[in-house]
């Protein structure tokens, strides 16, 4: 089917874009159960009222292979405990589905596994290209304390598979603020590795 030609205006400081088909947002509230400390979550809840802690604006063509949805994300800057506000994170359902971000404001880092339980971490500033291969787990976290904005593009009939990181209590790696600024990486206590079937299986897909 021949579709007409479309374009967006991106919106660098507030985030969004125009032309947007689709839009949603995370609250504080959707995040439980991705932080180690789970009392700070519970507390910061209660004293921010569950902000929402990002939001998406995006262009869906369809879904058939071959297509492209696009769009923009915006986080706020923020912590539990000593972790960064990030997006729950997902594999692709069709894990051969790649990915790319385009900072346009703020400091965010994309965390990255691959189903061995290897990390990767890009950081994205603007004017930066990060190129998410098939196969990787990988979510987006703000370091920096402004909003993080990036635009996006996957194939369309990517899907999404949050529960690959679930299954395993979290990514293997968290990334926590430093005391004196900046950030680094600390084993996840609680990760449990995927088989080594489990990820043939994954990457065979
Ligand atoms: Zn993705």
């Amino acid at each position: 089917m021949m579709r007409e030609p479309v374009s967006s205006v991106v919106d660098p400081i507030g985030g969004g874009m125009s032309g947007n088909t689709g839009r949603y947002e995370k609250r504080l509230s959707d995040l439980a159960g991705l932080y180690a400390d789970q009392d700070a979550h519970t507390a910061l809840l209660q004293t921010l009222s569950d902000p929402v802690v990002y939001d998406v604006e995006d262009f869906k063509p369809g879904t058939h292979s071959g297509d492209l949805i696009y769009g923009v994300t915006r986080m706020s800057p923020g912590r539990v405990g000593d972790e960064f506000f990030l997006t729950r994170g997902h594999i692709h359902a069709k894990a051969d589905r790649p990915e790319i971000y385009y900072g346009q404001k703020g400091h965010g880092l994309m965390q990255l596994e691959s189903p061995e339980g290897q990390t990767r971490i890009i950081e994205i500033r603007p004017q930066t290209i990060c190129y998410v291969p098939p196969y990787w787990i990988h979510r987006s976290i703000n370091v920096g304390d402004e909003d993080l904005v990036m635009v996006f593009a996957y194939p369309s009939d990517s899907g999404q598979d949050y529960g690959i990181i679930e299954a395993s209590n979290g990514m293997r790696h968290r990334v926590v603020a430093m005391p004196g600024g900046g950030w680094e990486l600390v084993e996840n206590k609680a990760y449990l590795p995927r088989s080594a079937e489990h990820a043939r299986t994954l990457i065979k897909t």
